[in-house]
């Protein structure tokens, strides 16, 4: 007699219909590993020869047939060894793997007493691929809401970030840290002169051109309409002075067909060095006044920090 009444028998009956019907795969496996019941589910997917259902002989024939579990780069005997050494470890032990067929499983294992191992499985292909295009979709929107729309440089949220990260990361190793901020100059008059459109591809032009011109560990993001920061780990201030003159010395030339104009423009900077005092906030403001001496300057200038 079970907990609610039935007899023992009859509820072992019924149980054994259900599993035999249930969508999961459900095996019981003797103490030597050999398979003493399969439901329909374990079958189809495991068993496609009953003339050893020893577990070892199950995956070696499987694996022979190319159906049943993906093993990818291991050896068939590392496999099973591998896996003889987890089964019966411990007394719950839950794992994923693939079959051949690209299908995904979620195995549980029952250590029973005596031995006896009970395996269920839930077929969680559906779930995994879920689970993939969610990650897509997340990996696609964080870089949205870390990239600039129009030059698809970083935008300046995510600019910020990056300046603290690579401010940390100068003051924990003791490393130099340079920085610009670029104004393009009388970029107004661009847009009043040819319009919108020219302005954007004139901006779309300058981050081309920091892309080209500086080296591949500095960062260019675009922080404002026309305005820039440039991070350059590893450099004092006067190789970062090098850096922006070779941004200066190829001067911005954009060529629109339709309708047909040249036009070419400057920009301004102001460029600092990193202290071991320094936060984000103190590195940009000496930056910005560097660049405000440099449009004070004239324009079409890059001045460093005073001071430096
Ligand atoms: P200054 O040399 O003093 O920096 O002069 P400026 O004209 O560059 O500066 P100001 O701040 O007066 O104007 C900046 C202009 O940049 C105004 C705005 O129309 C333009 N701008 C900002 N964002 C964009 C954009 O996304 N596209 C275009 N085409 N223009 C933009
Ligand atoms: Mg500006
Ligand atoms: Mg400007």
């Amino acid at each position: 007699m079970n907990a609610v009444g039935i007899p023992d028998e009859e509820a072992g009956a019924r149980l054994l219909e259900g599993l035999q019907a249930s969508r999961s795969l459900i095996a019981l496996y003797d103490p030597d590993d050999t398979l003493w019941y399969a439901n329909d589910a374990f079958l189809k997917a495991f068993v496609h020869s009953t003339d050893n259902v020893s577990f070892s002989a199950i995956v070696r024939s499987n694996h022979a047939a190319g159906v049943g579990v993906n093993i990818g780069a291991s050896s068939i005997d590392t496999y099973i060894a591998r896996a003889r050494a987890r089964r019966r470890a411990q007394s719950h032990c839950s794992y994923p793997i693939e079959l051949l067929d690209g299908k995904r499983l979620w195995i549980t294992e029952t250590l029973l007493p005596g031995g006896w191992l009970l395996c269920e499985a839930a077929d969680v292909t559906a779930l995994k691929q879920a689970e993939t295009s969610l990650r897509v979709s997340r990996d696609v929107a964080l870089e949205a809401s870390q990239t600039d729309y129009l030059t698809k440089l970083p935008n300046r949220r995510y600019a910020f970030e990056l300046l603290k990260r690579a401010l940390l990361s100068t003051q924990t190793q003791m490393q130099l840290l340079s920085i610009a901020l670029v104004d393009l100059d009388f970029f107004k008059s661009i847009n009043d002169r040819f319009g919108h459109e020219a302005g954007d591809i004139a901006l779309c032009r300058f981050a081309e051109n920091c892309r080209a011109n500086l080296r591949t560990v500095d960062t260019v993001a675009r922080i404002g309409g026309e305005e820039f920061l440039i991070i350059c780990p590893g450099v004092p201030v006067q190789a970062a002075l090098d850096i922006l003159n070779r941004l200066h010395n190829n001067p911005i030339q954009v060529h629109l067909q339709f309708p047909s104009v040249d036009f070419s423009y400057t920009f301004s900077a102001g460029v600092t060095q990193a202290s071991q005092g320094d936060t984000v906030h103190s590195l940009l403001a000496r930056a910005d006044q560097a660049l405000y001496a440099a449009k004070a300057h004239g324009r079409n200038s890059i001045q460093i920090a005073a001071g430096e």
